[in-house]
């Protein structure tokens, strides 16, 4: 399979690392959206959220919580944003699972905004009904 995130992942390709540990490299967006936008890559391959192993899932959310950390302490930021795109419809465009890390700075011109929405009351009761029972 030609992944562009495996070979990044396994240093195949040379690629701004930050991190590295037996399950993942943390890398330097190529294209950031601001400075020190980061990717938390597995090593294996995994196409989205929906295929990862619970265990591999919850060491990408605490090792995104760590880069967190490093990116407040390295490059002051302002705020933050965890970012994770599953679907070309979600604006996944690399189909390796990935998080993304986006620090955040005043006048980022960074648009991650939506118009709210109302949560009917129909709604709520239709969605629980058929989320519920899929757990
Ligand atoms: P997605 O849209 O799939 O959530 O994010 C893919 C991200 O991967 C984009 O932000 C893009 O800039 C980044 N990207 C694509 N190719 C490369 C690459 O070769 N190296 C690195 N470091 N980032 C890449
Ligand atoms: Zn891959």
């Amino acid at each position: 399979m030609d992944c562009i995130f495996c070979k990044i992942a396994n240093g195949e390709i040379p690629s701004a690392t930050l991190y590295e540990d037996e399950n993942f490299r943390v890398v330097l967006d190529i294209g950031p959206a601001s400075v020190g936008h980061t990717l938390i890559l597995p090593k294996k391959h995994y196409e989205d959220v929906y295929e990862l192993p619970d265990e591999l899932a919850a060491n990408a959310f605490c090792l995104a919580k760590r880069t967190a950390n490093a990116l407040k302490r390295g490059l002051h930021p302002e705020g933050l944003n965890i970012l994770q795109n599953n679907g070309s419809m979600a604006g996944q465009t690399v189909f390796h699972f990935h998080i993304h890390l986006i620090p955040r700075y005043r006048e980022d011109q960074i648009a991650l905004s939506w118009e709210p929405g109302v949560l009917e009351e129909s709604d709520k009761k239709k969605i629980i009904k058929k989320v519920r029972e899929q757990f």
